[in-house]
């Protein structure tokens, strides 16, 4: 299953991560729902809702101090270390989690959803002062419970209690997922028990969902991989899996806009669809399809720089191009197709939705300059892909409309003030 997974890694490039209280159990912060889980110890109603906070707040901080105490200094482990190290690298896109405790900031992703809150800081329920949990610890400690603001006002941890409305991630994950759908992605979902909405909805935004968890879950018939362990522990054999394929070499970053198995999946699905239909399918399209087929075979024996890329990454161009040319074999196409088949369309629409995803993420009020610069970095990369493409002269792209885009790029990242490497992110092409 971990070799299988992996292969789906690369295929549906960066996919999503989700995670729960269980990824940081291996970090010594008991989850809700596992035998001897924080659970069976404290009412959750009781103790950490709204309710508790107005109606009893001194029960609330006293059941509350040793967990947010323990939590805070709780360092990451393997689980979180390899997802940020993954992240970073360019094989897996943002995380939403639904844990308060920091862990993966803390263990390297920079890209993270937090849709329980957090507890890094507490705000004054009357007026927009923050402290940080330090600073109300020690009002606590001199026995003001509860702890209050200047203002008089009650200090509330950032975190979301049972009765609060979801944060601004939650609604900032939700819209990019939404406006990026059209690259069929996939999430995974790792130590969550999927019980708890509307978090357990996100896996349905996805084409493809594998879980990973050490126990079953409410989503398990949704999903196409289940691997059962401990989080850490699976971490650690996909990293290894991943440096296997890359022949045991470190692995480095994957260049931003490197889908060779993505196309080689989406050809695949217009396959497939064509081979429901059996006697049904048109010459036309028969036509589009080997001019695809055609399109990227080239690309995958011409691919950039091909003799100094990692070998993971020759890894995907050649078992991309070895089911191309089986599908070639299939269809006993010739190799002089002057169709266009479907792929420009496809990769048009991709960048076209990048760039919507972009300048919609932008205008949030709390848009991050590096998550802004990120995408524009897989526009680019995708834009590069398409020029090469063009360039090979197998099908006729329509430059008309990407044509613009890395200037207009280049003005959102002067406007937002993130350094874009314009050489770097289309140089690969
Ligand atoms: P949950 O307790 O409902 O589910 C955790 C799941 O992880 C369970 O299925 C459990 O079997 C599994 N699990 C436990 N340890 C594991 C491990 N080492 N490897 C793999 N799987 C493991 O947790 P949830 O779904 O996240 O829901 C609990 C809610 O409570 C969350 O919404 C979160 O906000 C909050 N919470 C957060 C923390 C934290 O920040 N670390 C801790 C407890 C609870």
């Amino acid at each position: 299953m971990i070799n299988k997974l992996v292969e789906q890694i690369l295929i549906y490039p960066r996919p999503w991560i989700l995670t729960g209280a269980g990824i940081s159990t291996e970090s010594g912060i008991p989850d809700f729902r596992s035998s001897g889980g924080l659970w069976e110890k404290v009412d959750p109603i009781e103790n950490f809702s709204t309710w508790a906070l107005y109606n009893n707040p001194k029960g609330f901080f006293t059941h509350g101090l040793p967990l947010f105490q323990q939590v805070l200094a709780a360092d990451p482990n393997d689980g979180h270390i390899i997802v940020g190290e993954l992240q970073e690298k360019g094989f897996l896109g943002p995380v939403i989690t639904q844990n308060v405790d920091s862990l993966h900031q803390k263990g390297g992703a920079a890209w993270v959803y937090e849709i329980h809150g957090h507890l890094r800081t507490a705000s004054c329920m009357d007026c927009p002062q923050s402290v940080t949990m330090e600073e109300l610890f020690t009002i606590i400690n001199q026995g003001e419970i509860p702890p209050r603001c200047e203002c008089g006002g009650m200090l509330k941890p950032d975190v979301i209690l049972f009765g609060d409305s979801m944060p601004n991630d939650f609604q900032d994950a939700i819209r990019l997922i939404r406006t990026l759908n059209p690259m069929d992605n996939m999430i995974i979902v790792i130590g969550s028990s999927l019980t708890v909405s509307p978090i357990n909805l996100f896996p349905y935004e996805f084409k493809k969902l594998a879980i990973l968890n050490n126990s079953s879950t409410a989503l398990d018939n949704n999903a196409e991989i289940i691997i059962r362990g401990t989080a850490g522990n699976i971490m650690q054999n996909i990293k290894q899996r991943l440096i296997a394929l890359n022949k045991g070499e470190t692995l480095k970053s994957l260049p931003a806009g490197f889908i060779p198995g993505r196309l080689a999946g989406m050809v695949l699905d217009i396959e497939g669809s064509m081979a429901d239909k059996k006697a049904s399918i048109k010459a036309e399209e028969l036509d589009r399809l080997a001019a695809d087929l055609i399109l990227l075979e080239t690309l995958y024996k011409n691919y950039p720089h091909i003799n100094t890329r990692q070998p993971i990454e020759r890894y995907m161009l050649h078992h991309s191009l070895e089911k191309i040319q089986a599908l070639k074999s299939k269809y006993s196409f010739e190799s002089d197709y002057s169709s266009t088949g479907y792929i420009p369309r496809s990769l048009n629409d991709i960048i076209e939705s990048y760039f919507d995803a972009l300048q919609s993420y932008i205008r949030q009020y709390n848009c991050q300059a590096e998550i802004a610069g990120e995408i524009a970095l897989q526009i680019l990369g995708l834009i590069g892909l398409y020029r090469f493409l063009g360039d090979l002269g197998i099908q006729t792209f329509d430059y008309s409309y990407t044509r613009g885009l890395p200037d207009k790029i280049q003005q959102i990242a002067n406007r937002l003030n993130f350094k874009l490497d314009m050489e770097k992110a289309t140089g690969d092409f």
